[in-house]
């Protein structure tokens, strides 16, 4: 049994769909697909949500109607029976017609995880067409989370039983990537990018002889081409120097995704779905850890620093206060500081988040904080490769340790 994961970015369109299912013929007839929500969905969902909040209808009905006129373009290019795709939608335009029932968080899930049904149902209905004998399977009934909404939690017992229950040898089952379901059957999702993760949970539960991300990228680079002429592909990578540069923010695989395969020693192969005989990129237990630098990019961030309203210094108490906001906020530390009085922290900008997490830390500290900035890490670095990030980059923060250092720089280019 083998599991495959295409984003995003491979199912975007027909022709993705259809390299795709060009894909699963040639190397995945015992295979579970996990799938993601097709091109941009999932951000348009999340507009959808906040136009939905703030009760605005004309905008809600507005988005509503250019994705639909997405999903049905790319059906009017394939061809399947696309009845599930009616109802997906219909059951959307029912739900926005109800007054906002529930927490933010909660209703997020409740439609944003809407991208992966649409995806997988247009995908499994023109795989079955295409001839090969395809099941579609709902996520949300074999993976358990706790009520963590946005971030659930997995229940790995439950979860294990029913992925094993669900999934037969010899054929091909098709899933979403990205949701989950709790106790009492309201749907979760497992962070942004969650569907890496979801396809380590069926690999760990199967015993699966290995994972293979489809990106658009050749493998694992050592840089996103998207800010560097000059990458370099890695072939080999340890789980261990996997998860460094996940957590670090390389957004080739979600952080999360490793352990899972780690603790069973599943192979993930991370490769190009526009060149799927390349051998791309493979993480594994490997005796040596990468020699060249790796750089990771993370933009729109800001840097938050707390001062103490009275005399007293940063120590334990204070932190453990302020640890206890951000997780409050569930707001993620992605570099921290401190002097004697003050505590600099550095997160993503994510606009339902931090305002509320700069009100809580108001309560206690004076608060200044510097937003449009970029995260730079660099692991295995040396003084050139600093050297080499840092033009027309104002340095606001440095931090070293013995393989990584990370720049919170402002572009002043
Ligand atoms: N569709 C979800 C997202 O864009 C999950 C994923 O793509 O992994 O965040
Ligand atoms: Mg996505």
């Amino acid at each position: 049994m083998k599991v495959f994961k295409f984003g995003g970015a491979s199912v975007k369109d027909a022709a993705g769909v259809r390299n795709l299912a060009e894909i699963v013929r040639s190397q995945g007839q015992n295979a579970v697909i996990v799938v993601s929500a097709m091109g941009k969905t999932t951000n348009a969902l999340e507009s959808i949500v906040r136009a939905y909040a703030d009760r605005n209808t004309d905008s809600v009905h507005r988005q509503i109607e250019s994705l639909k006129a997405y999903h049905y373009t790319i059906m009017s290019e394939l061809t399947g029976d696309f009845s599930a795709v009616d109802q997906t939608f219909a059951h959307l335009e029912t739900y926005v017609e109800q007054p906002v029932g529930g927490l933010y968080d909660e209703v997020y899930d409740q439609i944003v995880s809407l991208g992966e049904l649409l995806s997988t149902q247009i995908i499994a209905a023109y795989v079955k067409q295409t001839g090969l004998s395809a099941q579609w399977l709902d996520a949300r009934q074999l993976i358990r989370t706790d009520t963590t909404f946005r971030e659930g939690r997995v229940n790995w017992e439950v979860t294990n039983r029913r992925i094993k229950e669900a999934v037969g040898k010899n054929r091909i089952h098709i899933t979403q990537g990205f949701i989950g379901q709790t106790d009492d059957n309201r749907t979760t999702t497992l962070g942004r990018e969650g569907s890496d993760y979801t396809a380590a949970i069926f690999a760990y539960c199967l015993q699966a002889e290995s994972v293979t991300i489809w990106k658009d990228v050749p493998g694992v680079l050592n840089a996103d081409p998207k800010w560097f002429d000059e990458t370099v592909l890695l072939e080999k990578l340890t789980y261990q120097d996997a998860i460094e540069l996940a957590y670090y923010g390389a957004t080739v695989i979600h952080p999360k995704t490793i352990k899972p395969l780690q603790n069973k020693g599943i192979p993930l192969y991370v490769k190009s779905f526009l060149k799927p005989g390349a051998p791309g990129t493979v993480i594994g237990n490997y005796e040596r850890h990468l020699t060249i630098p790796s750089f990771i990019f993370k933009v729109n961030q800001v840097l938050i620093s707390l001062h103490p309203n009275d005399f007293s210094f940063i120590a334990e108490d204070n932190l453990s206060r302020i640890f206890g906001r951000f997780a409050q906020a569930g707001v993620k530390i992605n570099l921290m500081q401190n002097t004697a009085i003050s505590f600099s922290v550095v997160v993503d900008n994510n606009p339902d988040r931090v305002p509320a997490l700069l009100d809580l830390l108001k309560q206690d500290f004076r608060v200044s904080y510097n937003d449009g900035l970029e995260l730079i890490t660099i692991r295995y670095y040396d003084q050139g490769t600093i050297e080499r990030v840092l033009p027309n980059k104002k340095l606001l923060l440095e931090q070293k340790s013995r393989y990584t250092v990370q720049l919170v720089v402002k572009d002043v280019g």
